[in-house]
């Protein structure tokens, strides 16, 4: 029996990950549940799942939950802030943590598990893109064990020989292919982008998900930190990673190897493929995720991303080429703008605009230390708030 602390509970990963989870009661037990303001929502979950704790980073937030359990579930511990979400990633009886809070938010909480040598399930990717150095250097000290569970990363994992962490051309693999939707916004013409709503950004074709990922998505700056998050995890070059646009959503990524052998990983697009791999690696798990359908899907389609009307994804390969704390300044300035276009006050074709300028204002410097990182990532926030239009 393995015991899970589940970050980010609530939204759309903890949602999957819960569900997969009580597909297997004999398998998993769950110690603690955590979302930010959601107190109905964590409130149910705990009702259902009877952690051991509960955790809402907001402090208001986690006094109305424990008022709402005292009466139905009073053996729960209700924790507050960023120190109860390291707390829970750091509790010896949970020997796994979904590490699925969105943004840098999640960072802290997820460097707790890795370095309590956790198997940590890391949906969270800007953790990675802001400290990635940092974060594997953790993992390795203090042998944690890092399963992706975003998509692309999860498919190539699986597709990848043992002892990829030796480095690429020591396993015999030339490049991987790391396959991207094209989010909603794919067919339409630039001009029109500047016109798009939050709402339609977040429609996006294939993938039910959170907002900010889903915005990322129709912008494809989810595609660039996911190249950053896979030279991380895949300990590699961007040179060796080749974005391919595939809108079926059936591939979900590719490994090439020397002798020209390409391998894919293929399934709905259902996290819960992903989650229960990484679940219970190195064996495997019923999902509740179906059979593909081959003859329905009928037809398999790719082409080249296009750099021009996605200027996100060419920034983000700007950043990991520059290294050190770019990264971490990319995401920042991408966090508050999009937060700005969900909340209607920045334009979509805005949002890279805000990073670039971002981008340019802070020179990158060495990211080996995260009181060094965590000063960037707040100039980032404040720089990128200023390039955002004041409301007249
Ligand atoms: P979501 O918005 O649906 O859920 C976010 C969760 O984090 C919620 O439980 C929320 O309460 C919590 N949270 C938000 N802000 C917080 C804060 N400041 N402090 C503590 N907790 C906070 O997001 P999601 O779509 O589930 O995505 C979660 C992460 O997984 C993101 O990093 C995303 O990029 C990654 N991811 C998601 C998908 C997907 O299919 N949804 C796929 C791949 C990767
Ligand atoms: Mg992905």
């Amino acid at each position: 029996m393995k015991g899970l602390t589940v970050l980010g509970a609530t939204g759309s990963i903890g949602v999957s990950t819960l569900d997969v989870a009580a597909r297997h009661p004999d398998r998993y037990r769950v110690v603690a549940l955590t979302a930010n303001r959601d107190v109905e929502g964590l409130a149910r979950q705990c009702l259902r799942f009877r952690p051991e704790y509960a955790v809402m980073a907001h402090e208001a937030s986690a006094r109305a939950l424990a008022g709402r359990l005292r009466a139905e579930a009073p053996g729960i511990r209700v924790l507050a802030g960023v120190e109860g979400l390291e707390t829970v990633s750091r509790l010896p009886q949970a020997d796994y943590v979904m590490a699925a809070i969105v943004g840098a938010a999640g960072l802290m909480p997820a460097l707790a598990a890795v370095r309590a040598g956790k198997r940590l399930l890391l949906a969270n990717k800007e953790a990675l893109v802001i400290s990635g150095a940092l974060f594997m250097q953790e993992a390795q000290r203090h042998g944690a064990e890092i399963l992706p569970i975003d998509s692309e990363h999860n498919a190539v994992f699986q597709c990848m020989p043992p002892g990829f962490a030796g480095g690429l051309s020591g396993v015999g693999v030339r490049r991987i292919l790391l396959t991207a939707s094209g989010g909603p916004f794919r067919n339409v013409p630039a001009q029109e982008l500047a016109r798009v709503t939050p709402e339609q950004a977040c429609a996006h074709p294939n993938w039910d998900m959170g907002p900010k990922i889903s915005v990322d998505s129709a912008t494809m700056m989810n595609k660039g930190l996911e190249v950053i998050e896979a030279c991380w995890l895949f300990h590699t070059q961007p040179d060796r990673i080749q974005v391919v646009l595939h809108p079926q959503s059936v591939i979900h990524s590719m490994v090439e190897y020397r002798d020209g052998s390409v391998l894919a990983q293929m399934g709905n697009p259902d996290m819960r493929i992903p989650i229960a791999h990484a679940l219970a690696w190195p064996e495997r798990i019923e999902s509740g995720a179906g059979s593909l359908d081959l003859f329905r899907v009928a037809q398999l389609d790719f082409e080249a991303p296009d750099l021009q009307r996605f200027p996100c994804l060419a920034l983000a390969y700007q950043a990991i080429e520059q290294g050190g704390t770019a990264p971490a300044v990319l995401n920042a300035a991408n966090e508050v703008a999009v937060a700005a276009f969900l909340d209607g006050r920045l334009g979509f074709t805005a949002i890279p605009e805000v990073i670039a300028a971002t981008l340019s204002a802070i020179p990158a410097t060495d990211a080996n230390d995260l009181e060094g990182i965590l000063e960037v990532d707040a100039r980032a926030r404040s720089v990128a708030e200023r390039k955002i239009p004041r409301p007249v």
